[in-house]
């Protein structure tokens, strides 16, 4: 961490600046330049407060060098993560998969969905047990016998699947259930106390982006879970809340290079929630495909007009079979060795 010192400074209020800092256990390096000085703070500054310093009267201003997010950083851990998510199937590091389900767990239609997924080539089963819903008088999911319909889908699917946790109260019960996958919804991206107890498990977690959460955001969440020794997290773009409004949320395509660049965790897109209509969640699938997303998850229902939450934008089975033939062609052609072309 770099702190700019102003130029009007006496060199009392300077050495008083370092006195502070070096008291708190940091060493220093002071360059004197014919503009400005700077102090280049030595030691883990993740624990000063820039803010803070920024507020001090002889301080222009602070600048981090090194990023506060450590265990979930590439700069410490160059390759890609591989996350197991059982069953054979693995994310990440070259690793493709793609999510599907309905948004809810609603009761025996689940196996048949999940059969019609399977079959069009998903390789992971999402259904919400517990939901987060902006009313309480919507339908707020089916609890523990959600997740033992999830549990019987995977007995005869052979596929790992992933549901959502949002109370820290309920994430011995996923453990102990043996769900595969744990997501953290947007809702719940700075819920730290819901970060910290499933960091404590070893259970894969799929970590969604905060509804007007920044990157920087996303990857301290992941670091909340990753210090608490959990370090299989997969990250999730899923449309951030922006002033459009013709769209659920505005899919941060960006966020998928951008997170890829600073992070070795595997990131997936979620172009269901990131537009929120039927009609454009192909084309978000297949552009986040080529942004070079790990994998997908995608809302499918095979009646989307009965759908208990979001059918608004769920796709149908065919549409979801027709969307999966392409986004193969996509990763061909994005992942393919050109090195023999002229
Ligand atoms: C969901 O996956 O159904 C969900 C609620 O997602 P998000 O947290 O991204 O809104
Ligand atoms: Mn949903």
């Amino acid at each position: 961490m770099i702190a700019v010192v102003k130029q009007e400074a006496t060199n009392d209020q300077l050495q008083g600046f370092i006195a502070w800092i070096e008291n708190r256990g940091f060493k220093t390096h002071v360059s004197q330049g014919d503009n400005e000085t700077i102090v280049g703070i030595i030691g883990d500054t993740t624990q000063i407060d820039p803010f803070l310093l920024e507020s001090m009267s002889i301080i222009e201003r602070v600048q981090r060098v090194s990023e506060p997010f450590k265990k979930a950083n590439r700069k410490f851990h160059p390759e890609d993560t591989v996350v197991d998510c059982g069953h054979g199937v693995l994310i990440g590091g070259g690793n493709f998969q793609v999510m599907a389900g309905p948004c809810s767990v609603e009761g025996k239609n689940l196996i048949r969905i999940a059969r019609l997924a399977k079959e069009a080539g998903a390789t992971m089963l999402r259904g919400g047990a517990y939901k987060p819903r902006t009313s309480p008088y919507a339908f707020q999911g089916m609890g523990e016998e959600g997740l033992d319909l999830l549990l019987e889908a995977r007995a005869e699917l052979d596929m790992p699947i992933v549901s959502e946790v949002m109370d820290p109260r309920d994430v011995q019960l996923f453990v102990d259930k043996g769900i595969n996958v744990m997501q953290i919804g947007a809702r719940n991206a700075q819920n730290f106390n819901l970060l910290k107890e499933v960091g404590k498990t070893n259970t894969p977690i799929l970590l969604k982006r905060g509804l007007s959460g920044t990157i920087d955001e996303l990857l301290m969440a992941a670091e909340y879970i990753m210090s608490e020794g959990n370090t299989q997290v997969i990250l999730c773009e899923r449309g951030i809340r922006t002033f459009e409004t013709r769209t659920r949320n505005t899919f941060d395509l960006n966020a998928i290079p951008v997170l890829k660049h600073l992070s070795h965790l595997p990131v997936v897109g979620d172009p269901s929630h990131a537009t929120g209509y039927t009609r454009y969640v192909r084309s978000a699938a297949y552009a986040a495909t080529a942004a070079g997303a790990d994998g997908l998850e995608i809302e499918v229902h095979d009646c989307p007009s009965e759908a208990w939450s979001d059918g608004a934008q769920a796709l149908t089975p065919e549409q979801f079979a027709d969307a999966m033939r392409r986004i193969k062609l996509i990763r061909e052609a994005i992942t393919a060795d050109l090195s023999e072309r002229d």
